[in-house]
């Protein structure tokens, strides 16, 4: 069985899947530990559903594996642990079997991503000192996208910041794998996929490969999001910054903007359900520019045969879908899919390609 590990900040989501004999995934149990660092933690996992105290992964990845064991899943049962890893860097670009390499390469792209690798690390860390014979694996966030030429992951700024790693790189790529796998033989040749969460993007696959995605050197860039600003200019990111100091600004574009600046909530249902003109307005920026960054993204890829739309808004939201469909009609009559986002199905599948059995 194959343990399928989301670490966050204060919480570990996990997923258990089960190989069948024709290689076919079964989900066996799902849950997480939540409030990990706080005064009291809880874990819900299959049938279990209590407080615990865990001040930090080491712990909470310790009551999961108590837990699943309790449920009749020992140790020993486990034959892999498979990671989401939120930002690769620019050198892990593929899924890996985790190594001491992997584990560097994972802290080199730290700078990158700072409030998220440092937590995917200590699971895999902690998962090391609790269980050294298992085998773990890494599925990156932003390794979809390395298929993208260089002419569209290059911010034009001076050379020596280009070195820094200032670059775009993209994000949500395992729910981008997802969904070409879903579509196996049946993929168009030149797709516009747009996964729409509370973060959201889109991401242009030509023959089953990223060449274009919406968000850049941070997810902060590209569509409206729930609490983020999508797309703005780096002067006026720079004033913020003056006006707030750097933090507050990171923070208010992180945070207070999007949906929610907007339309004084993050969760479409809300604004779809409120019907004033602060929250249409709010529904309209986001079919907008989603629909503005679908123009650039069909640029990308010279032309459209099919859209996939993705994650809780992209999913459950005819009305959504249909809206930015409608500023695409200029583009012909295109087929329209829905695809279920299993990020963890696509990690543990990963996995499983990658020989965890
Ligand atoms: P996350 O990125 O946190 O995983 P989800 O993919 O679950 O988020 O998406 C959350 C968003 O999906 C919220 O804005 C929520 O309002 C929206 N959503 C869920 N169901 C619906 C629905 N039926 N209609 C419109 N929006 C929906």
């Amino acid at each position: 069985m194959i343990l399928v590990v989301n670490a966050g900040s204060s919480s570990i989501k996990v997923a258990l899947f089960q190989t069948g004999p024709d290689g076919a995934l079964t989900q066996h149990l799902a849950g997480q530990v939540s409030g990990i660092g706080g005064p009291l933690a809880h874990l819900d996992l299959g049938t279990d559903d209590k407080d615990i105290a865990a001040p930090d992964h080491d712990t909470a990845l310790a009551a999961i594996l108590s837990s699943l064991a309790a449920q009749g899943v020992a140790l020993s049962n486990l034959t892999a642990a498979a990671h989401r890893v939120v930002h690769g860097g620019t050198t892990l670009v593929a899924p890996c079997r985790v190594t001491d390499d992997v584990i560097a390469g994972i802290e080199a792209a730290t700078p990158l991503a700072p409030l998220h690798n440092p937590n995917n690390l200590a699971a895999i860390r902690a998962l090391q000192s609790l269980a050294p014979d298992l085998a773990q694996y890494a599925s990156f966030g932003t390794a979809f996208h390395a298929t993208n030429p260089d002419v569209a992951t290059t911010y034009a700024i001076p050379a020596e910041d280009r070195a820094m790693g200032i670059r775009r790189y993209g994000f949500h790529g395992l729910s981008y794998a997802w969904i070409v796998t879903q579509f196996g033989a049946d993929l168009p040749k030149r797709l516009l996929a747009l996964h729409l969460g509370s973060g959201a993007s889109l991401c242009a696959i030509k023959n089953g490969r990223s060449v274009a995605t919406s968000m850049g050197y941070s997810p902060l860039d590209g569509l409206t999001m729930g609490t983020r600003s999508g797309a703005i200019d780096g002067m006026a990111v720079l004033r913020m910054a003056e006006i707030h100091g750097p933090d507050e600004a990171a923070r208010r574009l992180n945070k207070d903007s999007g949906l929610k600046g907007l339309g004084g909530a993050n969760d479409m249902r809300l604004l779809l359900a409120a019907d004033t003109d602060k929250a249409n307005f709010a529904v309209d920026h986001f079919c907008y520019w989603a629909a503005r960054h679908a123009g650039s993204a069909v640029v990308a890829m010279g032309g459209l045969d099919a859209v996939a739309f993705t994650g809780g808004i992209g999913e459950n939201s005819a009305k959504i879908r249909d809206r930015i469909m409608a500023h695409l009609a200029f583009l012909g009559d295109v087929p329209v899919h829905v695809v279920k986002a299993q990020e963890e199905r696509q990690i543990a599948l990963d996995a499983l390609t990658l020989g965890a059995v």
